[in-house]
């Protein structure tokens, strides 16, 4: 048994998130595709005897107590295999906070892979993503990655076509987060009038909704159309309540990036471009237009994989 793993966690951004209904366990139906980036985590899982979980992160707003995800994660695997050893996580913090783009799902997709590898259970990827799916909606995507169909919570996948050689430039302000089940409430106060209400209005919404167009292009392999038909249902709570973070959307999408839009719950706004040239251009150009300190901005490539062992 090798006792030490070194995993790379990559962030995700939703190139759509539409809102359908309603679920009976409180979440809502979800229609989603979801895209891994380059922007990543790196999450180091070191072997403890006893049953002792440690948690270490490099970020102060990142909490290392048993609410971490990652820390979770552990936990959940403790239990489902007991007896099997503690384990130490260092995660060196480079995903945003609070920001949409799924950065703690991700530790906790790497701390499920890397104890699978080092307990030496050879789980599938199947059996990985649905304990992922006891922990949280985003992270069974986490595990695999790539360009995906999110349905139910978001644990429900399907695979699509890489979309690999488009570039995300990210902005977000440092001190601004989203918290993710205040903009889903809101949602629900907002628009549930117009939920799907059964499981046939359910359908229809899938196969008639948002989603059509952008899945046309992926499955066309046409990446070039895939900015032109982004969609965020959670921009409508999220963008009225934080003006700045419309403007920043107005920004990049007047600096002439392919399409722009906001990444899950927010407050992180992308814009897509073609090459790595054009995004460092735009970064740049954003930057000056902009010039504030609390302003993050990130130049990031599309990437096909999740969790990947370093
Ligand atoms: P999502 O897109 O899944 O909603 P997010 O980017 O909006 O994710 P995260 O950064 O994953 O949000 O985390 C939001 C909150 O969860 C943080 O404020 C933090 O207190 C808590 N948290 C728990 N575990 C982690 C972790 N490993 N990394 C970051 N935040 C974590």
């Amino acid at each position: 048994m090798m006792n030490a793993y070194t995993l790379k966690a990559p962030a995700k951004i939703n190139l759509l998130l539409e809102i359908i209904g309603d679920r009976p366990d409180g979440f809502h139906e979800l229609v989603m595709v979801l895209q891994s980036i380059s922007l990543a985590d790196v999450v180091e899982l070191q072997y403890l005897g006893g049953d002792r979980i440690q948690l270490h992160c490099n970020h102060p707003q990142v909490p290392c107590d048993q609410t971490n995800l990652a820390h979770r994660a552990a936990r959940l695997m403790q239990k489902q295999f007991p007896g099997k050893g503690g384990v130490a996580i260092t995660i060196d913090k480079k995903i945003p906070i609070g920001a949409g783009l799924a950065g703690g799902s991700a530790d906790a997709a790497a701390v499920l892979v890397g104890l699978d590898l080092m307990w030496n259970l050879g789980l599938t990827q199947t059996e990985l993503q649905s304990y992922a799916a006891q922990l949280g909606s985003d992270i069974p995507f986490c595990i695999s990655g790539g360009t995906a169909l999110a349905l139910g919570r978001g644990e429900e996948l399907t695979p699509l076509p890489d979309l690999d050689q488009l570039y995300a430039v990210l902005a977000k302000y440092r001190s601004l987060s989203v918290a993710t089940p205040w903009a889903y409430q809101t949602y629900r106060q907002q628009f549930s009038a117009a939920y799907a209400r059964d499981s046939i209005a359910l359908e229809r919404r899938r196969r008639e909704g948002h989603s059509v167009a952008l899945l046309g292009a992926i499955t066309h392999r046409d990446p070039l159309q895939v900015p032109q038909y982004l969609y965020n249902d959670l921009e409508k709570v999220v963008l009225p309540q934080y003006p700045q973070v419309q403007h920043l959307r107005d920004q990049l999408q007047a600096l002439g990036v392919l399409g722009s839009m906001m990444s899950g719950s927010g407050p992180t706004v992308f814009g897509l471009t073609e090459t790595r040239s054009q995004a460092e251009q735009i970064a740049l150009q954003l930057q000056t237009a902009l010039p504030d300190p609390d302003l993050e901005i990130l130049v990031t490539k599309f990437c096909s994989s999740g969790i990947q062992l370093l």
